[in-house]
């Protein structure tokens, strides 16, 4: 089959003819339809993520269909059912945070193009068990951004609780995707772009934000609590100024760069910092479940497997207008 491999971080990934693995007990054999990148996608290839598999087919938020069923299969798919592969891979389900619910935090997970192999190819196989049943009203393009940018985003966003009034920092593809679940459940969303992107602004509006200005503005009222996306740590002090008493800040993302030393005044008032890492099984059925109900759109560009690297490319330089989705069996609209 072929496959776009990463031999080493910090090198373009290679089209390389590869042999394509057989299901093993529990496992499906997925044909690849689409495969959307991911900024964690940039983490592994710039090697910002430690210990990789090598050589890896990266990639994460994978849509296709069952080839093949391996022996005692969970029952819920059938050879031809359209498939959702995302970030978290397998667990062990028997660890301390396994059996609370906490399957996210797994000591021995693994994970999706990072230290399995992923979606930038034309077959894949998974484990069952972490698959997804996607819905039907979208299109293989257009619901692949919701494997991660979407769940991932979503998890973050019910870190925040009842936040009436949340802020968003880094507006890319997870943003504009929980915005959209936020206003229809009644939230008010006020957007942080990157000082002087009048153009993201101007399209967080469009979206229905009550605010968008940039991260280095202060917001019109204080927030409830504010998500970072973008990995940028001088944010975390930053969103933590813009809060009201008892707010919190969620780190969303799976890399940051250092936060800078902030007085405890600005924490104090009851603040609160957090991360969020990975995502649970639950999380992703529930977004599943809200996601054509809003209905959640997703903005996205198509590139050939081929120019996964072109994709990966404009990217890092900030020059998409929407998620990248690499196209890759050849009637990618199909159902
Ligand atoms: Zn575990
Ligand atoms: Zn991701």
């Amino acid at each position: 089959m072929r496959a776009m491999v990463l031999d080493k971080p910090r090198q373009p990934l290679q089209l390389r003819d590869v042999e394509k693995s057989r299901p093993a007990k529990g496992q499906l054999l997925v044909r690849i339809a689409t495969c959307a990148v991911c900024r964690t996608d940039l983490h592994v290839v710039d090697g910002e993520l430690p210990d990789p598999k090598l050589p890896l087919i990266p990639g994460h938020q994978i849509v296709g269909r069952v080839e093949e069923i391996g022996e005692e299969a969970n029952s819920k798919f059938k050879v031809g059912d359209r498939v959702g592969i995302p970030w978290l891979g397998w667990t062990d389900g028997d660890c301390v945070y396994c059996r609370s619910n906490r399957e996210n935090l797994c000591d021995r997970a693994k994970f999706t193009g990072y230290t399995i192999d992923g979606g930038y190819a034309e077959f894949v196989v998974a484990d069952a068990r972490f698959c997804f049943h996607l819905p039907e009203q979208y299109d293989d393009v257009d619901v692949a951004p919701l494997l991660c940018a979407g769940m991932l985003g979503y998890r973050s966003y019910r870190k925040t609780g009842d936040a009436h009034r949340l802020g968003i920092y880094g507006f890319g593809n997870a943003a504009r995707l929980i915005t959209q679940i936020a206003i229809y459940e009644g939230r008010e969303i006020f957007a942080f772009t990157r000082p002087g992107d009048k153009t993201g602004q101007e399209s967080a509006r469009k979206l229905g934000t009550a605010w968008a200005g940039g991260s280095d503005e202060m917001p019109p009222e204080k927030l409830d609590a504010a998500i970072i996306f973008a990995p940028v740590g001088a944010l975390v002090p930053a969103a933590l100024r813009a809060l009201a008493k008892g707010g919190s800040v969620v780190c969303g993302g799976i890399h940051m760069s250092d936060i800078p030393s902030f007085p405890y005044v600005e924490l104090w008032g009851e603040r609160a910092i957090c991360s969020v890492a990975n995502l649970t099984r639950r999380d992703g059925e529930e977004f599943l479940d809200i996601a054509p109900r809003v209905p959640v759109r997703t903005e996205t560009e198509t590139f050939p497997l081929e120019e996964a690297n072109t994709a990966l490319g404009r990217f890092r330089s900030g020059e998409l207008s929407g998620t990248a989705v690499l196209l890759i069996s050849d009637h990618p609209g199909d159902r």
